[in-house]
């Protein structure tokens, strides 16, 4: 039997996302998927282990009540306004089932998503996945956005997409934006413009106010990076209360496990913890970039907990194998834009310094 005529052609051509790795070697540092290197505070671990017991045979509340009145109060907003989600990555999907025509018709707008390229690879497997158009623009080589009048020229980026991704502050690069830039991107754009803020933690600007200001703007925030809390999958989006109801609609009855519920709720009545341990991130990054710079690595400037470098003398992807090989995971991209850069999550001082140390081992090699 030929198994694969019963998988649609669209789902068959597909490639899958791929996935930072997450190997089990004892002592490897791992700086490859911009975690957390601080755990999740004390308060949360608690309320989390004490919410197994039987009641885990209960399901959880369908729409995250109690969590989203609590994002309501942390934005000054209404309930009306949040989403929660499986991650933001399943918010990520909903908006694209929501507002994207599978099938281009006449008015190609309508099923185009677009993105700025390097960002977020998972974009264009939602894409491929709804059977989208997919658009994008190249950012410009410093990855700042490219003018408004540079865009009207790009036969492959439309002011009419259904809906545009932008990564704030971008990933991979870690360059941060300011909000005046991404306001004239949203007043541009006539569709939905997501504003993926994964990292705005880390760096010194947010955008959430266009949430409120712009009807066709929703910000997306993530408990994984800034919270320690990838394992628990919980993220949301912030906006218009039409476009948020969109989302609702579309999304699984219980689609935000009950244990990532408690623990987004404990976080958020822990924020000082966080706030003290984001310091320590930056500062760590800021140290770690002067000192990759002092030995001929082109170190980007970084809104994020990342950073991207360009490495001296060999080629990144034998660096990558050179540091693998010294237990240092780093990420390495084979995609045109980035191939001689390596990004780099910061991790702790100690998880610097070892990275350190096998840097000034393969320089003096
Ligand atoms: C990590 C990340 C996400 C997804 O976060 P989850 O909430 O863990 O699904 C979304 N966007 C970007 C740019 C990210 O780096």
């Amino acid at each position: 039997m030929d198994t694969r005529s019963f998988i649609r052609p669209l789902v068959r051509s597909l490639r899958a996302y791929a996935p930072g790795e997450q190997p089990k070697i004892p002592g490897l540092v791992k700086l490859n998927t911009n975690e957390n290197p601080y755990p999740p505070s004390p308060r949360v671990l608690r309320a989390v282990k004490a919410a197994v017991d039987a009641r885990l045979r209960l399901y959880p509340p369908p729409a995250a009540d109690a969590l989203r009145e609590r994002i309501a109060r942390l934005h000054g907003c209404d309930v009306e306004n949040i989403v929660v989600g499986n991650g933001s990555d399943d918010l990520l999907a909903l908006a694209t089932r929501a507002f994207v025509e599978p099938c281009p018709t006449r008015r190609i707008g309508k099923s185009t998503v677009q993105w700025f390229s390097p960002s977020y690879s998972l974009y264009p497997v939602l894409a491929r996945a709804h059977g989208a158009t997919e658009g994008h623009a190249p950012l410009e080589k410093d990855f700042s956005f490219p003018s408004l009048k540079t865009l009207k020229a790009t036969k492959t980026w439309r002011f009419d997409a259904a809906l545009t991704f932008i990564t704030t502050p971008n990933a991979p690069s870690g360059r941060g934006y300011g909000v005046g830039e991404l306001d004239a991107l949203c007043a541009a754009l006539k569709g939905v413009v997501v504003l993926d803020e994964a990292y705005v933690d880390f760096g010194p600007e947010h955008a959430m106010a266009l949430a409120f200001k712009r009807a066709n703007t929703l910000v997306m925030r993530t408990f994984s990076k800034s919270y320690a809390l990838c394992f628990q999958r919980v993220g949301y989006a912030v906006g218009h209360p039409d476009l948020i109801g969109a989302l609702h609609k579309i999304r699984d009855s219980y689609n935000v496990n009950g244990l990532g519920q408690v623990a987004a709720l404990a976080t958020l009545d822990d924020l000082p913890y966080y706030r003290k341990n984001l310091a320590r991130v930056v500062a760590t990054r800021e140290r770690l970039g002067r000192a990759l710079a002092a030995r001929g690595f082109d170190v980007l400037p970084s809104a994020t907990n990342f950073l991207l470098v360009r490495p001296p003398g060999r080629p990144a992807m034998e660096w990558l194998g050179q540091l693998r090989l010294r237990k240092i995971l780093v990420r390495w991209f084979d995609t045109p834009e980035i191939r001689d850069y390596l990004r780099i999550t910061v991790g702790t001082d100690a998880e610097a310094g070892a990275l350190l140390k096998a840097v000034h081992a393969i320089l003096d090699d």
